[in-house]
């Protein structure tokens, strides 16, 4: 998810001729696909994001103390940052470093799951003619 990961708008920078950079999600179709659109918006994974960003968020909030700022605080491209690297919330206070881990296995949770059921979606389509 650090830029490794291949969406259709990466496909389509580099095969701008075949490959459509939008997203192929069902229920979705209307955006290109981004990093931000497959974590916060695509609505067509919403159902696997929901439960899970409510988790981070209540873990980032946990976290939060007047030095940082609250989950709907932060602009969606810091989140999609949190989300991708949860270090930037790294603070010198040990107990902070310990619910940090909470952050963390909640953004992998969220990740992982996003990613098998675009993969599903992904798999649907391409047996739709
Ligand atoms: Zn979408």
């Amino acid at each position: 998810m650090k830029g490794t990961y291949i969406l259709q708008s990466t496909r389509a920078r580099f095969n701008k001729s075949e490959v459509d950079p939008t997203c192929r999600i069902l229920l979705c179709n209307y955006a290109e696909e981004t990093m931000l659109h497959i974590l916060l918006e695509c609505p067509g994974l919403d159902i696997v994001r929901k439960p899970i960003l409510s988790d981070i968020k209540y873990e980032v909030n946990l976290l939060s103390c007047k030095a940082t700022k609250l989950w709907d605080e932060h602009s969606l491209e810091e989140q999609v940052n949190i989300i991708t690297d949860c270090t930037s919330l790294y603070t010198c206070d040990r107990m902070q470093a310990e619910r940090l881990e909470g952050v963390e296995f909640q953004c992998k949770r969220l990740i992982f799951s996003l990613h098998n059921e675009r993969y599903k979606h992904l798999k649907l389509s391409d047996k739709t003619p």
